[in-house]
């Protein structure tokens, strides 16, 4: 039966293939394809980690003291049990065999048929028994993880699409961290629909960044769209289509043929220059989140990076922080890739949807705190992590040597802590002149993403070589509404005049202090806002690689006067409500919005 589920259009395009349904806690894991030769590879690292995972058991039942209760004995038994049983063991191979699953796709989607068919049993203890076998899948998931390092400054291995033949995947899931969404980066699926998150939740960012059509916040598809369902997702419309008749199939399939073409022809501007019509230079940066995103950054013609969301770095690591090493070749090779071009980061941007680890395993946990976004994130849990903190800052001066680095501080709210910062900063240096570590000169920025902040700016502008305006929480923090909840997506509007007044003085300001002004947030990537921003006066805008073509395309087409009046008189005095519903008409009359 054919119907449609209806969520939020985040991530643009159309994709269609067979559904795979995964539960939320089991995103976290690898999804790829291995090839006819690898099969028996695969089988063997299923069976190493369960060797491995009995051989931990064992130890544990040998070592349980004297007086354990004997329910623990029992249980043990029991996990033991279940790694030796066919449904467990064989099944997976059947998946990796059968269907080429990767190990830990394998293990996890034969979870997922127990997981439903314990939940159908109707004895109470038999039911409980889903926790178990849970128990015994999550050690193995660790024990193959153990056996595969992390390796920062590769930041994810090739994409491995070695579909056998099949037709394309898209995934369902209830919901993807942030964190997951590296995952997803190296997975198979070429688009994916979640039941919540709003349009710049980090989950859409990075959607947007890997260009795969995506829709969230469409509340029920976990439940309604079954495993294998045919699924058509227009990340335009934010619609998902669910086995469809073959005229609507057809319809997207053009479609798809039409946005390829589409991407093709913007793709020959990589080496035109971002001026507009009347002569103005605009700078178009890239937003990455791991150092290998720097190759597309390059290949799309970014002038730099103006956002490099370090945090990504710290995440998924079992609680355990990135040394100062690691880290420093993670900078390092972002800085060499951009051969030149100045690479922005920022420091860790930890909280609010980016918790440390799901899991928080580590000494240093980050605890959620009672309202996360409102809680000890970015700056201020930086600050509250002094020696983190100084390692990070140690670790991006010494990639400094390597070429142009700008340093980025997120989420500042109080001058006492941007002095802090700054001095801190002042202490590091003169460790690393004291070690004889090279560094070179580094303009430090400070990202308006506080109302605060804005309200104040000319405090920041003294104390900052830049400012970077961080659209995205902006909105979130000024419009009081928390930008991964899709039940208030609504309301969340970058056109609302507080928005724009706020923007609007921050560019003014700065300009007039003669210091750097960049939008990275997810305005900057909105073709609707490209003249907008521009006849504000910014001449600096940082986004997903995937994106600069097409803004690219539209600051060719832009004459930076023809809104100069209608924004004097909007922010000089005049009723704004009515001069920003002006300000998007002349817009979207003038075609150049998308959206
Ligand atoms: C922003 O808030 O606009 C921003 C760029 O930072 P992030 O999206 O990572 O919070
Ligand atoms: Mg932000």
């Amino acid at each position: 039966m054919s119907f449609q589920v209806f969520g939020l259009a985040v991530s643009r395009g159309v994709a269609i293939g067979r559904a795979v349904l995964v539960s939320s806690s089991r995103v976290d894991v690898d999804h790829y394809f291995v090839a006819e030769e690898q099969i028996e590879a695969e089988i063997s690292r299923l069976r190493a980690a369960r060797d491995d995972v009995a051989a931990e058991l064992s130890l544990l039942q040998r070592d349980l003291p004297a007086d354990a209760p004997s329910e623990l004995s029992a249980l043990l038994d029991v996990h033991l049990m279940l790694l030796h049983d066919e449904v467990l063991i064989s099944a997976t191979k059947q998946w990796i065999s059968e269907r080429h699953y990767n190990a830990e796709w394998a293990l996890s989607a034969q979870l997922e048929v127990l997981a439903r068919q314990f939940d159908e049993m109707e004895d109470d203890y038999l039911r409980e028994r889903k926790a178990d076998v849970e128990q015994v899948v999550e050690r193995m998931l660790r024990a193959m993880s153990r056996a595969s390092s992390p390796d920062l400054a590769g930041g994810d291995a090739p994409i491995r699409r070695t579909d056998p033949g099949a037709e394309p995947l898209v995934l369902v899931a209830n919901d993807i961290a942030p964190a997951d969404m590296l995952h997803f980066k190296r997975s198979v699926f070429t688009g994916f629909v979640t039941d919540v998150g709003g349009k710049t939740s980090h989950t859409a960012i990075v959607a947007r960044s890997l260009d795969i059509p995506a829709v969230v916040g469409a509340r029920e598809a976990s439940r309604v769209i079954r495993q294998d369902d045919l699924v058509v997702i227009d990340g335009d419309a934010g619609l998902v289509i669910v086995n469809p008749s073959d005229i609507v199939l057809e319809e997207y399939r053009f479609r798809q043929r039409q946005s390829e073409l589409e991407r093709e022809k913007l793709s020959r501007l990589r080496h035109t220059p971002a001026v507009t019509m009347d002569g103005e230079c605009i700078e178009l940066l890239a937003n990455i989140e791991m150092p290998a995103d720097a190759k597309a950054a390059v290949s799309a013609g970014a002038a730099g990076v103006g956002l490099f969301r370090s945090e990504f770095l710290f995440m998924n690591r079992a609680g355990e922080l990135p040394t100062e090493d690691e880290q420093f070749e993670a900078y390092r090779s972002v800085v060499v890739a951009m051969n030149g071009s100045p690479v922005t980061i920022r420091t860790v941007d930890i909280g609010a949807d980016k918790p440390l680890d799901r899991m928080s395993a580590g000494e240093l946990r980050h605890d959620h705190g009672l309202n996360p976004a409102l809680g000890l994130r970015a700056v201020r849990w930086s600050l509250s992590e002094p020696g983190m903190f100084r390692q990070q800052l140690r670790a991006i001066l010494r990639a400094s040597a390597f070429g142009k680095v700008r340093l980025l501080i997120p989420m500042l709210t109080h001058v006492s802590e941007a002095v802090q910062v700054l001095d801190t900063i002042g202490r590091v240096k003169q460790q690393l002149t004291d070690a004889g570590r090279p560094f070179s000169a580094v303009d430090v920025g400070a990202m308006v993403e506080v109302p605060a902040a804005a309200l104040v700016l000319p405090s920041f502008l003294r104390l900052f070589d830049f400012v970077s305006i961080g659209t995205n929480d902006l909105i979130q923090y000024t419009l009081a509404l928390d930008r991964g909840d899709e039940s208030v997506a609504h309301l969340y509007d970058p056109w609302h005049p507080a928005i724009l007044r706020l923007v609007e003085g921050v560019i003014r300001q700065a300009r007039a202090a003669g210091k750097g002004v960049s939008v990275c947030g997810e305005m900057a990537g909105d073709p609707a806002f490209t003249e907008v921003l521009v006849a504000m006066g910014l001449r600096s805008f940082s986004m997903h690689p995937s994106q600069i073509a097409s803004i690219k395309q539209n600051v060719l087409r832009t004459d930076s006067r023809r809104l100069g009046h209608l924004v004097a008189s909007t922010f000089g005095g005049e009723d704004i409500w009515d001069g920003c519903e002006r300000l998007r008409l002349a817009v979207t009359s003038a075609g150049t919005s998308l959206s």
